[in-house]
């Protein structure tokens, strides 16, 4: 992918009026404080701005374009469906694109994988997707309860915020937040802290003011909260306390599923089965979309109780299913693992070469996090790659993580030049020579 602007027939849209955005909009506007240039054009993982500066996407839509911006096969096909005049709104209808969708999830995502799941499509956004899920659990159950961990992240409508940590989101609210009981994530007791034993001795006794709650909700690996990678045992553990408890597991894969780990869902690793997960972001192949896929028995929900009017964004059934079919491809998966594989010998290289500065890393697949030893210098590395031409976010509860999250379909040049832009960036914050990576 070359770095010049591609040849368009359309000329290059400029700022008619930089200011509009300080005159008129919110102030709650955050992406755009961090990455102050205006884009213009974005293909595969590049952007470019209106001065014609290329930047290398780590960040990827923040999960929802793990396909790459304007991926050529989908554009093409949404631009065909567009000129074909099918609808491309159309509430819950019947429509084509939908059974198209539907049908390739089921060939290729849930079929070859033994699951079996109602597929719930709800309104486009992670949030609502939690918000659903969290309504089907306490029905079911007939209990209020959800069970939470440190550091998760789950949305920002007031029932998903309950279940998000991060007190800076929390204090938006101006309502008491309800309904979440919140226990120690995988590691947050130290290497040695049996979280899980934490949560069993608090449900067994009946007078440790945890009351039996609807369900577990929980990220494999936490996006938001820094890259924290529940261990495999740990999760297996989970689900076999919520199977003895006759408590529901919720996997929340808004933005660890669609493929970031490495395989299609996260929990995949630990062989889970969880009775309800959560999907938004790069399911619709980078058009707004979301869904729960809940455990047949527990869809008895009433039609309508759970609406929205934008549940069918035709538009995102045709993306999503292209999006689907790289699934059943070899050279899809195969740079997938590749990517994969270069990106933790990259992170096994600024390990072993910023150690002794503090740095550490976590992740799995291609979504992984270099810990930094503060948010402010996070923050240094993030403005200075950001100056050298890359998109990068951080994260965790001080932003002490800077996040490496480029689209899964990557090309080998460009997830190197990445990585060789982020090592000088971090070399820089911390005023020593870089890892050598290039
Ligand atoms: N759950 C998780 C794990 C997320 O990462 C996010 C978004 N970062 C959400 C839910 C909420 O998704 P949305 O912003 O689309 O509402």
């Amino acid at each position: 992918m070359p770095d010049t602007l591609p040849a368009t027939a359309a000329p290059v849209p400029a700022d008619t009026d930089a200011g509009i955005y300080d005159r008129l909009e919110s102030s709650v506007r955050v992406y755009c404080r961090k990455f102050p240039v205006s884009f213009v054009r974005a293909r595969d993982h590049i952007l470019w701005d209106a001065e014609g500066r290329s930047y290398i996407d780590f960040f990827a839509g923040a999960g929802a374009l793990n396909y790459g911006h304007a991926n050529i096969e989908i554009t093409r096909a949404l631009i065909a469906y567009l000129e074909s005049g099918a609808l491309t709104h159309g509430l819950d209808l019947h429509t084509p694109a939908k059974a198209a969708f539907l049908e390739a999830f089921e060939r290729i995502i849930l079929g070859p994988r033994g699951l079996d799941y109602r597929v719930q499509f709800t309104g486009p956004t992670g949030s609502n997707a939690v918000e659903a899920a969290l309504k089907i659990a306490r029905k079911r159950t007939g209990r209020p309860g959800i069970v939470a961990f440190t550091n998760g992240f789950h949305g920002m409508s007031l029932g998903a915020l309950a279940a998000t940590g991060n007190g800076a989101k929390r204090g938006g609210a101006g309502v008491a937040l309800q309904g979440v009981a919140r226990m120690p994530f995988d590691g947050y007791l130290g290497p040695d802290g049996d979280t899980i034993l934490w949560l069993e001795r608090m449900l067994a006794d009946p007078a440790s003011g945890l009351d039996r709650p609807a369900a577990f909700l929980i990220e494999t690996v936490q996006g938001e909260g820094g890259i924290n990678v529940a261990g495999t045992a740990w999760l297996q553990r989970l689900q076999a306390l919520a199977r003895r408890e006759d408590i529901l597991l919720i996997v929340d894969d808004v933005q660890a599923g669609c493929g970031r780990t490495g395989r299609f869902f996260s929990f995949e690793e630990a062989g889970l089965v969880p009775d309800l997960v959560c999907l938004s972001k790069s399911i619709g192949g980078g058009q707004p979309m979301a869904l729960v896929l809940i455990r047949p028995d527990l869809d008895r929900q009433s039609p309508g109780e759970h609406t929205g009017t934008f549940r069918g964004n035709n538009l995102a059934f045709v993306a999503g299913r292209v999006a689907l079919e790289f699934w059943a491809r070899n050279s899809f998966l195969d740079r997938l693992n590749d990517n994969c594989s270069r990106v933790a010998e990259a992170m096994r290289t600024f390990c072993a070469h910023y150690n002794d500065a503090g740095i550490s890393s976590r992740g799995r697949g291609m979504l992984h996090g270099l810990v930094m030893p503060t948010g402010e210098i996070a923050t240094r590395v993030q403005r200075a790659a950001f100056a050298d031409g890359l998109m990068i976010e951080t994260c965790g509860p001080t932003g002490e993580v800077v996040k490496i999250m480029p689209p899964l379909t990557i090309a080998e040049d460009g997830l190197r030049r990445g990585l060789a832009i982020l090592d000088r960036a971090v070399s820089g914050a911390l005023d020593r020579s870089p890892a050598g990576l290039a």
